[in-house]
C-alpha cells in the first residue's frame, strides 16, 4: 500500500490509474474498524484501485473537546489498511487540505436536511462535513465515493451535495456493521469504560423496539418513550427522531412515506454516539 501526504503527489498517481479504470474513495477519520473495513471491501469489489483517506477535519468538530479526544491510532490504521490490500492512504496535513486556512468555507445550501437532528444538536458539524467531502472530491475525483449508512444524515447531505455541485462521482451506501450484542461499530467506542460499553446496547435495542412498534404506534408516542428508555444514569439521549429517509422531516405514522428512519443520538458517560435503523424502505 502507498501512504502519501501530499495532494501533488496523490493527483499524480491518480492521474495513472484513471486511464486504466475506476477508482473507488472511502474517506475516514481513522480508528478504523470493520465498518470501514466493510467499505474497503466494496470498493475493491467494485473498482480497480481503492484509496483511504484519513484526515481528522478540525473544521467539523464543534465541541474542541471531542477533536482533542478523537482517537489517532494511525500505526494500527496502516497495518488494517495493509491486510485489506487497500492501494493507497492519503494521510494528509491539515495544511495540506486547507492551503489557504480553514476559514474560507464554500457555503452550500442544504434546505432542512443539515437543520435537524446532529445539525441542530452540532451547530457547524455539517458546513465542515461538506467542506471536507467537496475539497477531498474536488483533490481526488474518484469514480465511486463510498460510505457508511451508520451517518445516515451525512450521507443524505453528502448525496445533496454531489447534486449541487454537479460532480461526476457515484455514491455507494455500505450497510452498518455491529458489534456481536448490536452496539454499532465507531471509533468513539473505545472511549467507552467496559460498564458504558455494556450498556450501550440499550441504543440499539430501542431502535429495535421502535421498530416492532412503528406500525401500531403514533410516531410521537414511540419518540417520546424511547426517549425515557435511554434516559438513565450516565445516559442523556440528545434526539430520538423517526423521519423522512428523503428529506429528513419528523413523520407521524408508518403510512406518512415509503422510506422511514429513526435516527437517534446520546451521550454514554463523555462518549456522544449516534444510530439509525430503517422503519420501512418501499421505495424499490
Ligand atoms: P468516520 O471515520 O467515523 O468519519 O467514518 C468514515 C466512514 O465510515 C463514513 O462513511 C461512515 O459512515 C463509515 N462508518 C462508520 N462507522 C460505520 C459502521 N459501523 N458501519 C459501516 N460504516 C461505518
Amino acid at each position: 500500500m502507498l501512504i502519501i501526504h501530499t495532494v501533488e503527489a496523490l493527483q499524480k498517481i491518480i492521474n495513472e490509474k484513471k486511464s486504466s479504470g475506476l477508482t473507488g474513495f472511502i474517506p475516514t477519520m481513522g480508528a478504523l474498524h470493520s465498518g470501514h473495513i466493510s467499505l474497503i471491501k466494496q470498493s475493491k469489489s467494485e473498482t480497480d484501485y481503492t484509496i483511504c483517506s484519513i484526515f481528522v477535519n478540525p473544521t467539523q468538530f464543534n465541541d474542541p473537546n471531542d477533536l482533542k479526544k478523537y482517537p489517532r491510532p494511525v500505526a494500527h490504521d496502516i497495518e488494517i489498511l495493509e491486510d485489506a490490500n487497500c492501494d493507497v492512504l492519503f494521510l494528509p496535513e491539515v495544511d495540506e487540505i486547507y492551503p489557504n486556512g480553514s476559514s474560507d468555507k464554500k457555503k452550500f445550501d442544504f434546505g432542512q436536511l443539515d437543520k435537524v437532528m446532529e445539525g441542530f444538536f452540532r451547530p457547524g458539524h455539517f458546513d465542515g462535513m461538506a467542506q471536507v467531502v467537496d475539497r477531498l472530491l474536488e483533490i481526488l475525483q474518484p469514480d465511486k465515493l463510498f460510505m457508511g449508512q451508520k451517518d445516515f444524515q451525512q450521507l443524505t447531505i453528502v448525496r445533496a451535495m454531489l447534486r449541487l455541485t454537479g460532480r461526476n462521482t457515484e455514491l455507494v451506501t455500505g450497510a452498518t456493521f455491529r458489534e456481536k450484542d448490536g452496539l454499532a461499530k465507531s471509533s468513539r467506542n473505545i472511549r467507552l469504560t467496559s460498564e458504558h460499553r455494556k450498556e450501550a446496547t440499550l441504543i440499539y435495542k430501542t431502535l429495535k423496539w421502535a421498530k416492532k412498534n412503528a406500525s401500531s404506534l403514533n410516531f410521537d408516542d414511540i419518540s417520546l418513550k424511547a426517549m425515557k428508555k435511554l434516559t438513565r444514569t450516565d445516559f442523556k439521549p440528545e434526539y430520538f427522531d423517526i423521519v423522512d429517509g428523503i428529506t429528513l422531516q419528523k413523520l407521524n405514522s408508518i403510512q406518512d412515506s415509503d422510506y422511514i428512519v429513526a435516527c437517534v443520538a446520546c451521550w454514554v458517560g463523555e462518549v456522544r454516539l449516534i444510530d439509525n435503523i430503517i422503519i420501512k424502505d418501499e421505495t424499490e
